[in-house]
Order: structure tokens, then sequence, then C-alpha cells
């Protein structure tokens, strides 16, 4: 049997509700595929920040580093920002991010024909949509030097080396591998000169995979061809900026930010975390919606561990739970037959992958 060590980072909010779900989910599905899980726990955020003063302490990152994987909940609140730049939880997140060295950021977006109506898009434009946006996470403009501002000027530098493209593309194309075997890479070309270093990298890099259909568009283009016909995307490749955007519109295909994984990786220890944050608004209440955390289980298992039969008996789990008529409240509308708490979810979901 194997045993897989993971960092478990809960974070504020509603973030320790709904790790504690995807753990019991975890296990459950640990005792069908002759696995199994240690976990310890670290801090990180304002809780961190409350008891240490450091939203991200030192011994954090060394639990992380010692770990296979980080499952991750969600950080901040209201009640740390006001707090100095780098003691509120986003810096602590940023600054984890670099230290793990997670430079690529994998975002599925995909519809559940259950919650088809949860979309502001028509049924008949994203019926079967199953897309991943594979966005390069610590480089590009956000992080160019020269930066700065002064009274009148304000300048960011959007540069791109090839090691940094090449490292990125590999990742899209090693995804797409796994699915249906079509990249999209995403850049401005026809205006940006890092663009063009980009395309032309992109491309070279795709001959390593002659398996998988390459097509280049333009981010104009595609924010466009996003909202007209989703379906026409298997990997998205972006940049940092391009992915920012591109990501939060896609992530809306589907029409609820409760449902959505992601995850962060590199060369060392992934992070695996749901798009939302830590919902203030409704912790402590036991009415946030887990699934996101548990489709990031799942991505750990796929992504981080390679245990794809234990992530596919997660991710029909969670549609066999939506295919019942189980919701929390935040999906309660949409043809619930019951309406269950965070826990209630996570049981049946448990129960259900454990079959
Ligand atoms: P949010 O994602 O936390 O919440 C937005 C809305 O979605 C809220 O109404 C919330 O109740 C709802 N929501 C979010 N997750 C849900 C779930 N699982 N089930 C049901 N409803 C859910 O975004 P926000 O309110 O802008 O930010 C709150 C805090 O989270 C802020 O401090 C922000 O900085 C932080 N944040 C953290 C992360 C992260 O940890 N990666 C990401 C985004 C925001």
């Amino acid at each position: 049997m194997k045993t897989y060590k993971i960092a478990l980072i809960k974070g504020d909010g509603i973030g320790p509700e709904i790790i504690d779900e995807a753990v019991k989910v975890l296990d459950a599905v640990a005792s069908r595929c002759d696995i199994e899980f240690s976990y310890e726990e670290a801090l990180m955020g304002g809780c961190a920040y409350d008891i240490t003063g450091d939203p991200l302490p030192q011994e954090t990152i060394n639990i992380s580093l010692n770990s296979d994987a980080v499952l991750f909940g969600a950080i901040g609140g209201q009640k740390w920002d006001n707090l100095p730049r780098e003691k509120r939880p986003e810096s602590g997140l940023l600054r984890f991010r670099k230290e793990l060295g997670v430079y690529a950021n994998l975002r599925p977006a995909n519809v559940f024909d259950e919650l088809i109506n949860a979309s502001s898009l028509k049924p008949e434009v994203i019926k079967g949509v199953d897309l991943m946006v594979v966005r390069e996470l610590i480089g590009g403009i956000y992080f160019g030097e020269p930066r700065g501002r002064d009274e009148n000027r304000g300048w960011n530098t959007m540069v791109y080396t090839r090691d940094e493209i090449v490292r990125i593309a590999h990742q899209a194309f090693k995804i797409a591998m796994t699915r249906s075997k079509r990249v999209c890479s995403i850049d401005k070309a026809n205006v940006l000169d890092v663009s063009q270093l980009w395309r032309d990298v992109v491309t070279e890099v795709g001959r390593e995979y002659p398996e998988v259909e390459l097509t280049h568009m333009y981010v104009d283009n595609a924010a466009m061809q996003l909202i007209r016909d989703p379906r026409q995307f298997d990997v998205m490749l972006t940049g940092n900026i391009f992915g920012d955007i591109l990501s939060d519109e896609a992530s809306m295909l589907s029409g609820s930010i409760g449902l959505l994984p992601s995850a962060s990786v590199g060369a060392k220890i992934g992070v695996y975390e749901p798009i939302h944050g830590s919902a203030p608004d409704i912790a402590g209440q036991g009415i946030a919606n887990p699934i996101a955390t548990i489709l990031s289980a799942a991505m750990m298992l796929r992504y981080a561990l390679g245990e794809n039969v234990a992530a596919d008996k997660i991710e029909s789990a969670v549609k066999r739970a939506l295919k019942e008529g189980y919701r929390t409240k935040d999906l309660a509308q949409y043809d619930a037959k019951e309406v269950c708490s965070t826990s209630e979810m996570g049981s049946i979901i448990a129960n259900y992958a454990a079959k």
C-alpha cells in the first residue's frame, strides 16, 4: 500500500469546513484504491498571523516542501484587511506560490448537465464544455521590471524568457496528451514582440508532441470565442495576464464559484485549491459548497500523485451526487431534490466515492 504525505492548509473563513469534507472523501476513496494518506496541518493566512504574527510562517513552507502535495482551503477576511501589506493574508499566499515555484496554474472549466441552468449562457452553447486553462503564474507583466509610476506616468514590463515559455508549454502539451490532444495557445502576436517569441517557442515545443494539434489565437478573439463557442477548446495555454482574465471568464461558463477546482504546479510541490475565496459571509454556518475543494483533491490525485483511478472515482461521485439532486444552499434553486449542509454533501460524495 502506498502512503502519501499531504500538507493541509485550511486557512480562514470557510477553509476549515471545506477541507474537512475533502479529507473525508480522500479517506473514503483511499480505502478502495489501496492507498493511504497521512496529513500534516500547517497555518497560513489570518489565522497564522493571529497566532504567529506572520501570515506565512516558515514552518508552513517546510511542511509543504516535505509533503507530496498541498491541499489548500482559502485565506483572508475583513479582520485582516487593514494590516500592513506584508502582514496581510494575501501577501502570504503570493509569497507561498513563489517559495514553491509553482509557475503553472491549471483551471478546468466544465459544465455539469444537472446545473446547466446555473450559467448565464444558453444551455445549447455550454452543454458538454470541458476545457482547461493552463496559465503561466509567476512571470509576465505582473512581475516584469522595470515597473513603477510617478505623478504623470505609470509603467510595467511584459517580459518572458525562452525558458519560462518552454516549461509552461510542456505543461500544456502534457496535459493535452491526457485529454483530447488539442492545445490553443493564446497571445497578441500581431502587436506584442513578447507574444511573437511566445508563439515561436510554443510552436517549437509543440513539435515534440506530434499527436497534439496546436493552434494559435489572439487574446481578443479568444475572449469572444469563449462565449460564442466554448466547446471548441480543450487546453488553452496562456501567459499570466491573459490567463488571469480568460480563466475567470471561463469559470463563469459553469455558473457557480463553489464548483471549480484549480491546481498550481511547478518543479517542486503542487498546491491544489478551490478558485473561490474564504467566503467570510457564510463561514461557520455549514452551508458552504465543498465540491470545488473535493474536485481540487481529485486534481491532486491525478496531477501530483498519478492516482487516476482514485481521481476518477471522486469526479464520478460528485457527478452522481449532483445527478441525484443533492445541492448545497448556493445551488438550491437548480433542480434540488434535497438541500444539504457542507458536511452532508461531503458524506454523500464520500459514500459514492467508496463504492
Ligand atoms: P469569495 O470567493 O470568498 O466569495 C464570493 C461570494 O461567493 C460570496 O458571496 C461567498 O459566500 C460565495 N462563495 C464562495 N465560495 C463559496 C462556496 N464554496 N460555497 C458557497 N458560496 C461560496 O470572494 P470575496 O468575498 O471577494 O473574498 C473573501 C476573502 O477571500 C477576501 O479576504 C479575499 O482576499 C479572499 N480570497 C482568497 C482567495 C484564496 O485563498 N485563494 C481567493 C480569492 C479571495
